[in-house]
């Protein structure tokens, strides 16, 4: 058998199950090694007692004879997620020592499914942020790199599952926030579409853009998680889709048309190159190895169609308008009072308030806070929010015209590799522009992913980004899977991991 942390996701459930393994030795192996490892940053949360009774009860389900696809495999939840056994900061120091009564529903439904959580995994500040720099309790290192960021905002899943941690994790995309740290890490990261994952327990950051979704090494192991994360929760979300479950790896393995041969089981399948997502704005040692990959689904048996998507570059100030706009809102229940941190020492209740605000939050969050504020404010709400909702609606369409043409969108996940730890900390506006690819697809709500592609300067991973229609997740597991088939980037792993 290989050493456990070298098992995906599909090997472990199998060793577990055949008993070549157990849930607690595995459990404990990987506990074993994220202390080994903790100078990577990844990890905000372990409890020991707590994932070894988890384990342990998975073991006794087994034992019963129960066999599900997740049974027994330990991994980890971004601590956007709320957890009653482990605490939930969402990466602030607003939140420092709260516990949650309750777990997320895609939490509860992963334990559901057998899975065991290990602990909870570092990110961004109430998930703002595209490089986990702007986390409270420091930075995670990208394990291919450590000098460099492992993007953001689910840069502890990125990484812990890039530097074999973990065989996968949680992680929530608002406007990339789990395309692009996939990218970044060179692992598989799915973001469904807007409604298919319930948000409730999720830490709202935008409301109308936040959605859950997994990252594992290969897309077949991330359709595992999603089938089980994944489903209606009309009571708990209302905006929860009331769609039924579905089986998000029915499609792995089956050719795109009836009759494909094996060697082309992508024949029929039309992919669209939006030009604006191969422009100058893209580094060229990112452009190379999305073109080779390109090139490998054409072998595949896919056709390229050239598209348009002429509202790109407006998604970043329309994103930038309702992103915070919608975090203004969600983040005033922070108030010392109904929740968060509250100053040791002040006068009145407005100087409470001022003072446990500007404690608790970092910059990037009072940032934002003060941008939403902005906007939705009287006077200004028509000229800024409201016309970002108008063009929110106008680049839906654009993709709709798009998806006219073509059954996905293939790109960049982002314009360049990885940078350095420190670069572009003193500039919130360069981070937002690296979240251009990404954002469009979060604005109408489509589901994408990135797939390890290669890689760029200084051995840096790149992620190709695929864009499905509206419920369209199999469909693209699929492409994933058979372009996972005919090449190895997603199995490989960094020096020393
Ligand atoms: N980087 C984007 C931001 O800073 C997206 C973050 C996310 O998807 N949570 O808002």
């Amino acid at each position: 058998m290989k050493p456990i942390h070298e098992q995906g996701v599909a090997e472990l459930a199998q060793a577990i199950a055949e008993g070549q393994t157990s849930s607690v030795e595995a459990a404990q192996h990987l506990l074993e090694r994220a202390k080994q490892h903790q100078h990577l940053g990844a990890w905000l949360a372990f409890d020991e007692d707590a994932t070894l009774a988890q384990a342990k009860a998975a073991d006794a389900r087994i034992a019963a004879g129960e066999r599900t696809p997740l049974l027994g495999v330990p991994m980890a939840h971004k601590d956007i997620f709320v957890t009653r056994d482990f605490p939930t900061t969402a990466g602030s120091k607003m939140l420092e020592g709260y516990r949650s009564p309750f777990d997320a529903t895609v939490v509860s439904r992963l334990a559901q499914a057998g899975a065991v959580t290990l602990g909870k995994l570092n990110c961004d500040e109430f998930a703002m942020g595209g490089s986990n720099q702007n986390s409270a309790y420091g930075p995670a290192r990208n394990p291919w790199h450590t000098d460099h960021v492992p993007g953001g905002s689910s840069g502890g899943t990125a990484v812990a599952v890039a530097a074999r941690l973990l065989p996968a994790a949680t992680g929530t995309d608002t406007g990339g926030s789990i395309r692009q740290p996939a990218s970044f890490c060179g692992v598989t990261g799915i973001k469904p579409t807007y409604g298919r994952c319930s948000r409730y327990g999720m830490v709202a950051f935008a409301s109308s853009l936040d959605q859950a979704g997994p990252m594992a090494r290969s897309a077949a192991d991330c359709a595992t998680l999603l089938t089980a994360m994944a489903g209606p929760d009309i009571d708990r979300d209302s905006t929860s889709l009331d769609h039924p479950a579905e089986d998000y790896a029915r499609l792995l393995g089956q050719p795109w048309q009836a009759g494909a041969s094996t060697a082309q089981p992508l024949k029929g399948l039309r992919i669209g190159l939006p030009q604006e997502f191969f422009g100058d704005g893209v580094a060229a040692d990112v452009i190379a190895p999305v073109r080779a990959a390109l090139a490998e689904l054409e072998k595949l048996g896919a056709t390229l169609v050239d598209v348009s998507l002429p509202r790109t570059e407006l998604a970043i100030p329309v994103y930038y308008i309702i992103a915070p706009a919608e975090a203004s809102s969600n983040l005033s229940r922070f108030d010392g009072v109904k929740f968060g941190h509250r100053a040791a020492r002040y006068d009145d209740l407005l100087d409470m308030y001022k003072k446990s605000r500007s404690e608790g939050f970092g910059p990037e969050v009072q940032r934002r806070i003060m941008i939403g504020t902005y906007v939705l404010s009287h006077g200004y709400y028509d000229a800024y929010y409201l016309k970002a909702q108008q063009i929110r609606r106008l680049i839906a369409q654009d993709f709709q015209q798009a998806f006219a043409q073509c059954d996905v969108i293939a790109g960049p996940a982002a314009p360049t590799v990885a940078w350095k730890i420190g670069e572009k900390a003193d500039d919130p506006v360069a981070n937002y522009l690296a979240d251009i690819f990404t954002l469009p697809g979060s604005l109408a709500g489509l589901p994408g992913m990135s797939v390890p592609a290669g890689f760029g300067a200084g051995g840096l991973p790149v992620g190709l980004q695929l864009l499905g229609n509206y419920l369209k997740e199999a469909e693209l597991l699929q492409v994933a899977h058979a372009f996972q088939q005919a090449t190895d980037w997603h199995t490989q792993s960094p020096e020393g991991f």
